[in-house]
């Protein structure tokens, strides 16, 4: 779609200016070629275990044919990419919603990836689609994050259950959720604070957050949503990590792709996280957020 082509715009550029330096001339597929093959997909943050899998899948299928660079070559190159997404990915690419009731999704990551601007924009999507949306101030730590989902709650029409500055987040799902059933909201997302500095704090305060929910509704939360700034390579790597051992995450929202050139840390994500990527954050307003399709993702990074 035009969101994407737009969104992806740098790494489009980069990557497949590169690529089609690569395929220029019809060179012959050697060494040289796959060192600098490598080069273009480490550079994109695909990551190290992917862009072995990717050339070492090239390597076997140019072999009997002493190729020359061409179309069908690079198509290898794409459909291996779509293949490492998608292997093992039987989840659906869209998020778990409650058919019986109340839907509570929780969102975790650090300050300054775009939390508080996904739920904001995931809110603006929802509300669309004609549910009725509310959202809680869970990040109680952080001095403004409350008022700043005050902010996006007015902007999009969505109703914030906050308490007090350095209150018990707990306390505020647990007010949220009875708000939220009292109203007969559809969704509810939670904000929370990313203190990753603190591990221990993370990990209690968000477990407790989940046990009140668990009890509260059933089945909940549907999802836990780890949002990850798509500019910071490695780092969102390693917090990635992290955050998979102090909770459940089902799902990650990789947000600025329009700040980068390095949009290949989607298969990056998936190969070493196995975590799948939901959403996809290309800029500041609250249309730009784009549910995540891999094989549109991928074949928009040769177009
Ligand atoms: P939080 O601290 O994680 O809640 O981060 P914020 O939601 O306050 O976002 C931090 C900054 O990143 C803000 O200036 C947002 O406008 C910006 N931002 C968030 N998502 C995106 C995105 O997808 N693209 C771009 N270009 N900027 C974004």
């Amino acid at each position: 779609t035009e969101k994407y082509e737009k969104g992806l715009e740098k790494t489009r550029k980069t990557f497949s200016q590169r690529m089609n330096e690569l395929f220029a001339n019809f060179r012959t597929v050697d060494e040289d070629f796959f060192d600098e093959l490598e080069e273009v997909l480490i550079g994109a943050d695909v990551g190290f275990e992917s862009t072995m899998e990717i050339t070492d899948a090239l390597r076997q299928e140019v072999k009997l044919k002493n190729a020359k660079a061409s179309n069908e070559v690079q198509q290898v190159i794409i459909e291996k990419m779509v293949e490492i997404y998608e292997k093992g990915n039987t989840d659906k690419p869209e998020i778990n919603l409650n058919a019986e009731g109340l839907t509570v999704i929780l969102l975790v990551g650090v300050n300054g990836v775009g939390k508080t601007t996904t739920i904001g924009k995931m809110a603006h999507l929802y509300k669309q689609e004609g549910k009725k949306v509310m959202l809680a101030a869970g990040d109680t730590f952080r001095a403004g994050a409350i008022e700043q989902l005050h902010v996006w709650g007015e902007r999009v029409g969505a109703e914030v259950v906050s308490g007090k500055a350095g209150g018990d987040p707990a306390a505020v799902v647990f007010d949220a959720i009875k708000e939220a059933k009292q109203q007969e909201a559809d969704i509810l997302f939670v904000d929370t604070a990313g203190r990753l500095q603190n591990k221990v704090n993370l990990m209690n305060e968000l477990e407790k957050m989940k046990r009140i929910i668990e009890r509260e509704i059933p089945g909940g939360p549907h999802e836990v949503l780890l949002v990850l700034d798509a500019t910071t390579g490695q780092n969102a790597m390693n917090q990635a990590k992290e955050f998979k051992k102090a909770t459940d995450v089902t799902g990650i929202v990789l947000t600025k792709l329009d700040g980068t050139a390095k949009g290949g840390i989607v298969l990056a994500i998936r190969k070493e996280l196995d975590i799948p990527v939901k959403f996809v954050g290309l800029g500041e307003s609250m249309d730009d957020l784009q549910l995540f399709d891999p094989n549109e993702y991928i074949y928009g990074l040769f177009s």
